[in-house]
């Protein structure tokens, strides 16, 4: 195995794409204090480097840097060289599988973007996209970045009638749909799957890849990547007790084209809110109902009857749902551009009604 073999277009291979994390952090005493490091150390061929003789001979690897960054600053942008990195690449014949080695605490914003925006390319190919990381940085006794790699590489390259083409995310020996990746933990090394419907990364679970296939049956085509500068921008706004009226209407006139509302239970929010988000919905502000609870399903009209144009989010969590209120806002007004009258409500409610597996 060579992370950059010569010449990488003509030989067939699993590319292996660098964002930095932890996957990529160095402790400065490791031994003591494994939590105290800075992300985004290493680069990707150091970290292929360390799992080098655990790669079988015949499988070839072809890393690149994306990026390096600790994920919590992650940038639209960023997504955005990502997105058209991953196009781009699945569209190479000499490339079978990616992997993406990327930071856990933004991990769920980046699954549903590639799911969104790449998804369906990459079932229609039947070459897997998987997101990894690690929770304990790469030269801790313990480190779990080297595992979650190989798992993520096998993945990759394991034939296609184990498991169709898609993007996937896989981390301490588990795997998920990358669209149902949540970081729900601060330091557990399964973390990003918490409040996932997970299978085992080794073997196959009927039904979770029976739900892994309901959720790709009703996602029909990709929608665009926004470049770096066309992306709205969206807030995420949390209800709680003593809500005030005000946190809506500082947004009002500032540029602000959504927000994404993580309610309390089921998606309802103090009622403190009422009136400015009715002007906020007169304003053109879209507006998308979530649950702050970290599970289950935000249903229309429930607990009441929606504000007009305002949207509940399915099984999308506040950070998803953020990112896929403004994959919509773009994807509509992309659609107006060549004269095509769709809302992001229209884009919106293809991406909310994708099943929930459990
Ligand atoms: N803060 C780190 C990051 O997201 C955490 C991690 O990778 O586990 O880059």
């Amino acid at each position: 195995m060579s992370p950059n073999p010569m010449p990488p277009e003509k030989t067939s291979h699993i590319l292996v794409l660098g964002m930095g994390g932890t996957i990529a952090g160095l402790a400065s005493n490791p031994g003591k204090d494994p939590l105290s490091y800075k992300a985004g150390e290493l680069g990707i061929e150091a970290l292929l480097e360390k799992i080098q003789e655990d790669i079988p001979g015949e499988l070839k690897l072809v890393s690149r840097q994306v990026a390096n960054i600790n994920s919590r600053n992650l940038t639209e942008p960023l997504l955005s060289l990502l997105g058209q990195t991953v196009m781009e690449s699945l569209a190479n014949t000499m490339v079978r599988g990616i992997v993406i080695t990327h930071g856990t605490d933004t991990m769920e914003e980046t699954g549903v973007f590639l799911q969104l925006t790449c998804g369906k390319y990459a079932q229609n190919l039947g070459k897997r996209i998987i997101i990894t990381g690690a929770m304990l940085p790469a030269n801790a006794p313990e480190a779990d970045g080297p595992s979650n790699l190989l798992d993520a590489i096998r993945w990759a390259s394991t034939p296609l009638d184990n498991c169709p083409g898609g993007v996937y995310g896989v981390m301490a020996g588990r795997a998920c749909l990358a669209m149902d990746l949540s970081k729900r933990h601060a330091t557990a090394l399964n973390a990003p799957l918490q409040a996932s419907p997970s299978s085992s990364a080794g073997l196959i679970n009927p039904s979770w890849l029976f739900g892994v296939k309901a959720v790709q049956g009703a996602w029909s085509e990709d929608l665009p990547i926004p470049k770096g500068e066309e992306w709205p921008w969206v807030e995420i706004l949390t209800s709680h007790a003593g809500s005030r009226p005000e946190t809506i209407a500082r947004w009002f006139g500032g540029g602000v084209e959504g927000l994404v509302l993580a309610g309390s239970g089921i998606g309802g929010f103090h009622d403190a809110w009422l009136t400015p988000l009715g002007e906020a919905a007169k304003q053109g502000i879209a507006l998308v109902r979530t649950s702050r609870t970290g599970g289950g399903l935000t249903y229309p009209d429930i607990p009441e009857k929606d504000l007009a144009g305002c949207m509940a989010s399915g099984s999308l969590s506040a950070p998803r749902a953020r990112i896929a209120l403004q994959l919509a806002i773009n994807a509509a007004k992309q659609a107006n551009l060549v004269g095509k009258s769709l809302t992001w409500q229209d884009f919106f409610a293809r991406i909310a009604v994708l099943p929930l597996i459990g």
